[in-house]
């Protein structure tokens, strides 16, 4: 029987399991993969996943003429979409999404990890105007502790962001209990549950530190 092509993990927390994201998660996984390649994939899953997203967003009825005629159509509503990666491996998963919806605003989020308490500290938000009419969609593609993308949305409540959305490539069931614990009610979407956190907080068996491999460094 074919599998079906989105699961509920748990609750708000939906699996992608698409034979086209499945199968480039693979090759993301795969540390043969050079970093361009891995640049160009993580585009591309990110577009797919964010289809699935898309049912979120609000759409308006319009009518449209056509070279025959007049049709009832519908476009994307209001002020729409805000795309907020985390720096700095969200910011590849911005482009395969924007250009599915090239009017989305685009905002960041820069937080580093505190040496000492290993907590998340602000370095750089700027945030696109009219957060509370948008839907927001944070993109960070590891959900490892959890404690960034909590720390994310803390700042994006702050600006008033109504309706967030988190989506990621990759969790560690600690991340999705971490995030959960504080945002039950914001959807979490993702391609895959790994098994768990090692010592330094990887993602196992994970695809390694995605920054990394999307930026070629280290
Ligand atoms: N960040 C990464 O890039 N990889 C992990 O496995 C966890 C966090």
């Amino acid at each position: 029987m074919q599998e079906k092509l989105i699961r509920q993990y748990q609750k708000n927390v939906y699996l992608i399991c698409h034979p086209l994201v499945q199968h480039k998660l693979t090759l993301l996984r795969d540390h043969r993969t050079n970093s361009r390649d891995f640049r160009q994939l993580l585009q591309e899953i990110s577009g797919l996943m964010f289809y699935e997203v898309g049912r979120h967003i609000p759409t308006k009825t319009v009518q449209v003429t056509t070279p025959l005629g007049r049709a009832t159509g519908k476009i994307i509503a209001g002020h729409n979409i805000a795309l907020i990666p985390i720096l700095r491996a969200g910011l590849a998963m911005v482009e395969g999404i924007s250009l599915l919806v090239p009017q989305a605003k685009i905002g960041h989020i820069g937080l580093y990890r505190d040496p000492e308490t290993l907590m998340p500290v602000e370095y750089f938000v700027k945030l696109p105007h009219l957060l509370p009419k948008r839907l927001t969609v944070l993109l960070d593609p590891m959900l490892a502790t959890g404690h960034s993308a909590v720390a994310a949305v803390k700042i994006l409540r702050q600006k008033n962001a109504r309706k967030i959305i988190l989506l990621c490539l990759l969790a560690a069931p600690e991340g999705i209990r971490e995030f959960t614990r504080f945002y039950p009610n914001i959807p979490i979407y993702v391609a895959g549950v790994d098994r768990r956190l090692n010592s330094h907080g990887y993602i196992l068996p994970g695809l390694g530190d995605a920054g990394d491999r999307i930026f070629g460094t280290k």
